[in-house]
């Protein structure tokens, strides 16, 4: 058993004794060792960094009355300090709080006690009854609100505004398909002091002096980039997937050129070519649609249609489009086209890393995504792309459309790419699919249209327009009312303004990430249909509200 040990001035003979009263635990002593004034923090933070860190099972740190020290540690994450009296005081800490650290006064403990103390602490287990495990769980959340704290008193403003999200993401049901729910440590890098530096360039040739630590940082996630989806070069640094897009078009080519892609009010994306975006003032767009009948991609129509358009790139993947998409396929339409095979999977990267689809990244001359959907990083974007274009991808990103990179938002990225390389990552993905596949079934057996007939991934399409009339518009604000979050989204062949809508879009990436399954997905499917049967019916909306505020509370955001 490995114990950090520390003390001040007014703590460090207590700490000597102790360490020489317990010869069977090995302790890593950080100092004082001498009578001289120093301050507390100083050792505290050694102590309270180490066993954040993992790298101690346990940290003791002894002051005059042990108060200094609990106060001084506890301001680290994953450090529970307890000041203990007594050996029954330490075996509640360890038992029902989980301590981690324990606090000790010279003045107020003789050594006898402290070793007592000492051994009951390290001794107890965490206790994991539900109530007790509860609460710790609670101890853990309430840092969602206390990382930004400070923040109340220097910006009292930003902070309500930070706190409502908090109590928004805590008490609603949020079915956004492009939305997820980042993890802490995501957070937490994505605030960190890498937003300070300047760094133009690509680590080991910048234009800013002092890049060494961001170098590593951005280092990290293009190699973690490569290894998660196994491309051979990572682009890390498009601020958004509509600039990973972009980067994309100025590598490879000039304003006026084709492209082939889905039609923007079949599921593509606004960066695909419509008018109104840069991409549809630049080039020459093509868009293809869906089948008619099946609302999927026939790709025996596509590839006629590429063999005539004669694209420069045809660009696959899409915000609204609820199946499986056929990478090796289009990969031969390509290659019998004589284009380049570009995949935007911004919606379904989270899915491709887990396993959960089939990965573009072996076909593909380029693969974009943004970093912040099913992917549950933090907001941005991602180009992958075969070695023959690493050159002219990444001066195309730098200088070709951006300065200085945030290289906060990278080592966020490089966090959220090492998430997604532990195992427990696969069953979340896969259980995302489940998830969607239970609720939309649950959405359909109630007579709802499910745009295509069904789902292959984290979304689906319901037409409330050819199921009952309402728009898309209406529906999501009576889900709204009822703390079910969607949008309304247009469907193939949509026959209402884009502003009203036929459709519905609903996915399941952050419902999953609170922890729900199959049993709750399908209740809430349920839900969905009780507000749509009768939208214009509030008390119906308050009731799905309480129920929804009830499963909620049992599902806690990370
Ligand atoms: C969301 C999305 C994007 C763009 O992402 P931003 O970060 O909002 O620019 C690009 N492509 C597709 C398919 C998307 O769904």
């Amino acid at each position: 058993m490995k114990i950090v040990i520390g003390a001040d001035h007014g703590g460090f003979e207590l700490k000597k004794s102790l360490i020489a009263s317990c010869p069977e635990a090995t302790f890593v002593d950080v100092g004082t060792d001498a009578a001289e004034s120093c301050d507390y923090p100083d050792y505290a933070d050694a102590v309270a960094e180490a066993v954040a860190g993992g790298d101690a099972d346990f940290g003791v740190l002894v002051c005059t009355t042990g108060m200094g020290m609990s106060m001084a540690s506890n301001r680290f994450q994953n450090v529970r300090a307890a000041l203990c009296r007594d050996a029954e005081d330490a075996r509640i800490a360890r038992a029902h709080n989980g301590a981690n650290v324990l606090c000790l006064g010279q003045k107020r403990t003789d050594l006898a006690a402290a070793v007592e103390i000492l051994k009951a602490f390290v001794s107890t287990s965490v206790d994991d009854a539900e109530r007790h495990a509860r609460r710790r769980a609670k101890l853990e959340r309430a840092r969602r609100l206390s990382d930004f704290s400070g923040l109340a008193k220097d910006d009292p403003e930003i902070y309500a505004a930070i706190k409502a999200q908090v109590t928004q993401e805590d008490t609603e049901i949020n079915l956004i398909a492009s939305e997820n729910t980042s993890s802490r440590a995501v957070r937490l890098a994505a605030g960190s002091v890498l937003m300070n530096k300047y760094a133009e360039g690509y680590p080991g040739k910048r234009w800013y002096s002092g890049c060494l630590p961001v170098d590593a940082a951005e280092e990290l996630a293009r190699t973690r980039a490569c290894a998660l989806f196994g491309a051979d070069h990572a682009n890390v640094q498009p601020h958004c997937g509509s600039s990973a897009n972009m980067a994309v078009y100025f590598a490879t080519i000039k304003p006026g050129d084709t492209i082939l892609s889905l039609s923007l009010d079949q599921g593509g994306h606004l960066s695909h070519g419509s008018p109104v975006n840069f991409s549809g003032k630049l080039y020459n767009i093509v868009p293809y649609t869906v089948d008619r009948e099946t609302e999927r991609i026939d790709y025996d129509a596509l590839e006629k249609q590429a063999l005539e358009v004669k694209p420069k790139i045809l660009l696959s993947g899409a915000s609204a489009y609820p199946r499986a998409l056929d990478f090796k396929r289009i990969r031969e339409i390509c290659d019998k086209a004589g284009c380049i095979m570009m995949v935007d999977m911004a919606h379904i990267a989270g899915l491709v890393a887990g396993g959960a689809h089939e990965s573009p990244v072996p076909y593909a001359d380029f693969v974009t995504t943004t970093t912040h959907k099913t992917l549950r990083g933090p907001r941005g974007g991602l180009v992958l792309c075969k070695a023959q274009y690493a050159k002219a991808l990444d001066s195309a990103v730098f200088p070709g459309m951006q300065g200085g990179p945030l290289e906060n938002i990278i080592a966020a990225k490089a966090v959220c790419f090492r998430e997604w390389m532990q195992p427990e990552m696969k069953a979340y993905a896969a259980q995302v699919v489940a998830n969607c596949k239970a609720m939309c079934k649950a959405v359909q057996d109630r007579g709802w249209r499910i745009v295509s007939g069904g789902t292959d991934n984290h979304l689906f399409l319901v037409d409330v327009k050819g199921t009952k009339g309402i728009t898309g518009k209406d529906a999501a604000a009576a889900l709204d009312n009822a703390g079910i979050v969607v949008n309304k989204n247009t469907i193939p062949y949509d026959t209402e303004s884009p502003f009203k809508c036929s459709g519905i879009r609903v996915g399941t990436a952050s419902i999953t990430t609170r922890g729900m399954k199959e049993t709750e997905a399908a209740l809430i499917g349920g839900w969905i249909a009780d507000i749509l049967d009768d939208i214009t019916n509030v008390a119906v909306q308050a009731d799905v509200k309480a129920k929804a505020a009830a499963l909620t509370a049992k599902f806690l955001v990370p």
